[in-house]
């Protein structure tokens, strides 16, 4: 028998199947780990497949050294299995990085290097030599510790016979965890009455789990509808199936809230996964689910893997939330990788929002999605009153402040009746945009209606498309009005907080941004202070948008919606609609009434003026209508491939290799766009140059092969030194 073994690994000149002998008395299985040798090293790989014929000589073949055992890694089940394989085909991972996606890291073995005495008689200090006596073999760490031998020692004592190399795979030490969370094991119920809406709603998902067959739920409801709640109740019903289910959030701070709603309803039943947990914290929740103990799983994107053999729900909050695709290698989506595994277990897969995406939208609309909606608030709570300033007026009368009146005149109305504020300034990527501070007219490419972003080299401004590389010199005066108030675009939270200050000395500002919330913690620490009323206004950008929930905040303000507007991007509209929408359910969720104060130069723009409506049904039309115009996805899909290298010379030409490679491929598939390479938003990363080649298809069926058939051969050919990431279902445009 000949199995198939890849080895986890980032690098990815071995990334591929390596053909070793199975002895038969090692019964291996696919799936198992295995312990293999590998070049001059032992290594751990994973058996994928197994077979009865190799195409190399069989007499070549090393054969496995032994299957390692349950205590030593986690082998890949079934499931993980094949979860493995469709983080490889849907997007293009690697081996390595598909397994280790999967398989949390402490259930992966470690390799560990000892040493050997082979002759005593070698030039060793003595203590060294009775060490070795004492031990046989030595670790390298405590030959390194203990004794300060270098690399190069060591190498020289192998080398002279002295010494001889014994990987080995280290032992796991299981721990048991001490439970922090005995306090709320008392599983606590509750009987609010539903409304009338959310009993339908509930009731259409039971009837879908009770069908035991694979369906997606949209859940439409507006922010207080009362969405938790029907996710509750659902899962309550499936537990008592004796099925399991998987509740994803949009980010880890966000857990917090969802696991004390659900710790109350369900107790020790509930398990919490996410990526600030320490590996034996891990190990423990994932032997817990294993186990059966628990059966509600809540935790972001990377919770999607979590073993869980029964599924019976699977529920995404805030489905449309960026977050739930993952930026790195592999680029996945949480809720293709929830709808994958819900249709394995024929469980139904909820997708909640109060702004559904709209490739959610547009196939509930199509039927193969059922929508569910939830169009009020809880006790018919009023939603906030949203008033769109238009910040052109305020420049025509020589208000050059970041505050308009309005805002100012609500702050203050806020600040001396003991209210709380929440300043929001949408900033996200690091474009820059030309904007007429005029008429608020910005500079979008001919081809594509998507902003242009400027682009500096040396003492040369250009302004680019970053969808197809056309490329324009700056204008001197606005296009559309003959004005010469160009300015770029960008406000800082700093600036905003100094301003602020300025306007209102004395005011309490808590500032939240990446700058200010890198420490462990520090997150959690500022919103409970803000919570306990010790500030008067929270100042931050996206991360204050989702979720938030204080009883003391009256007015919403948002500095500048133009700057999520006009990011180059398809999804540029959308962001804000849903981003406005989302930051409005901040206000008036208790007995405060709420007001939200929105500054743009834009305030015709349909994403601005549909949110202060909050109509989503009038944006899901314009907006589905000006991508069907463009071809952009809900009606196609996009991949991005992005080259990088040091070298801008030798990035540029292994872009143009494997743009050639792609076109010879994709040539002559119907309703494929393929785009040459270009430079990428921010053109140069952590001293890489990168440039990127946009796919567009109307089906990844029809391109798949072609795709990685050709992203294959490239990788290949390149030298190590050259990157490729591979983006499908792109969200932004980098
Ligand atoms: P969403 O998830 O849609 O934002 P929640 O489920 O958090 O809404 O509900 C908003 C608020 O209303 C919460 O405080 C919740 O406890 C409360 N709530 C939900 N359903 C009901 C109900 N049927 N009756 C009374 N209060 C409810
Ligand atoms: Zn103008
Ligand atoms: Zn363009």
């Amino acid at each position: 028998m000949i199995a198939q073994v890849v080895i986890p690994s980032k690098a990815k000149n071995i990334d591929r199947l390596f053909d070793y002998v199975a002895p038969i008395e090692l019964d291996v299985h696919v799936g198992q780990p295995v312990e293999v040798p590998f070049g001059y090293r032992q290594e751990v790989g994973y058996v994928i497949r197994l077979k009865d014929d190799t195409e190399r000589e069989i007499e070549e073949l090393k054969a496995i050294d032994r299957v390692l055992s349950e205590d030593e890694a986690a082998s890949l089940q079934p499931e993980m299995m094949g979860l493995v394989r469709f983080l490889r085909e849907r997007y293009f991972s690697s081996w390595g990085a598909a397994i280790q996606t999967v398989l949390p890291p402490v259930t992966r073995a470690k390799m560990v290097r000892e040493y050997v005495l082979v002759n005593p008689e070698g030039d060793f200090p003595e203590e060294v030599v009775l060490f070795f006596k004492r031990k046989k073999s030595v670790s390298k760490k405590v030959l390194q510790q203990e004794f300060h031998l270098t690399d190069h020692q060591l190498a020289r004592a192998v080398n002279e016979g002295t010494l001889q190399v014994r990987d080995r795979v280290a032992p796991k030490r299981r721990k048991k965890r001490q439970d922090e969370d005995a306090q709320s094991s008392l599983a606590e119920s509750f009987t609010l009455a539903l409304t009338a809406e959310q009993r339908t709603a509930l009731s259409s998902i039971l009837q879908g789990v009770d069908q035991h067959e694979h369906q997606t739920f949209v859940l439409h409801g507006v922010t207080g509808s009362g969405k938790t709640e029907v996710y509750l109740r659902a899962i309550e019903y499936v537990t008592q199936l004796g099925m399991q289910a998987l509740m994803l959030v949009p980010e880890i701070s966000l857990t917090a809230q969802m696991t004390t709603r659900f710790k109350r309803k369900f107790g020790e039943r509930v398990a919490v996964i996410h990526s600030r947990l320490g590996n034996q914290e891990k190990f423990y929740e994932w032997q817990r689910i294993l186990r059966g103990e628990a059966d509600v799983v809540i935790g972001p994107r990377s919770a999607v893997f979590a073993p869980l053999p029964r599924l019976g729900i699977a529920i995404l909050d805030e489905e449309h939330e960026a977050t739930y695709k993952q930026e790195k290698e592999p680029h996945y989506l949480a809720r293709e990788v929830a709808a994958w595994r819900a249709s394995r277990h024929d469980a139904v897969l909820v997708l909640g929002s109060a702004t559904p995406s709209l490739e959610s939208m547009y196939r509930a609309q199509k039927g193969h999605f059922q929508l569910l909606s939830l169009p009020h608030r809880v006790e018919d709570r009023p939603l906030a009153k949203v008033n769109i300033v238009n910040m052109r007026d305020e420049f025509s009368r020589g208000r050059y402040s970041l505050f308009s009146r309005p805002l100012k005149e609500a702050l203050s109305r806020v600040l001396s009746s003991g209210e709380q504020a929440i300043l929001f300034l949408n900033r996200r990527g690091y474009s820059t945009f030309l904007q007429c501070r005029d008429c608020g007219h910005v500079i979008t490419c001919p081809e594509c209606d998507i902003t242009l972003t400027l682009h500096k080299r040396g003492s040369a401004s250009t302004l680019r498309c970053h969808f197809c590389g056309h490329s324009e010199s700056l204008p001197q005066v606005c296009p559309a009005c003959g004005s010469s108030a160009l300015r770029q675009f960008g406000t800082g939270t700093q600036r905003v907080e100094h301003d602020l200050l300025m306007e209102f000395p004395g005011v309490r500002v808590i500032r939240m941004d990446v700058d200010t919330t890198r420490k462990k913690g520090a997150h959690e620490a500022m919103l409970h202070e803000f919570e306990q009323e010790q500030a008067d206004v929270l100042l931050g950008t996206q991360m204050i948008a989702k979720g938030l929930d204080f009883e003391k905040v009256s007015l919403v303000g948002v500095i500048a919606a133009d700057t999520s507007l006009f990011l180059p991007d398809f999804r540029a509209a959308e962001r804000t609609f849903q981003l406005l929408v989302q930051v409005a359910g901040r206000a008036g969720r208790h007995q405060l009434p709420g007001e939200m104060i929105v500054q743009t130069f834009s305030p015709e723009h349909y994403a601005v003026a549909l949110s202060a409506k909050q109509d989503y049904h009038a944006f899901y039309q314009v907006e589905l209508a000006a991508r069907k115009a463009m071809g952009y996805p809900p009606f196609t899909e996009i991949t991005q491939f992005v080259v990088s290298h040091i070298d801008d010379t030798q990035a540029k030409r292994d872009a143009e290799m494997l743009y050639h490679a792609l076109r010879e491929r994709v040539d002559g598939i119907d309703g494929v766009r393929l785009m040459p390479p270009s430079p990428t938003t921010v053109a140069r990363l952590r001293g890489r140059y990168r440039y990127q080649i946009l796919v567009v298809y109307r089906s990844f069926r029809a391109v798949m092969q072609a795709l990685d058939d050709s992203y294959r051969k490239v990788l290949a050919s390149i030298k190590p030194e050259t990157s490729i990431t591979v983006d499908v279902n792109a969200f932004g445009l980098d």
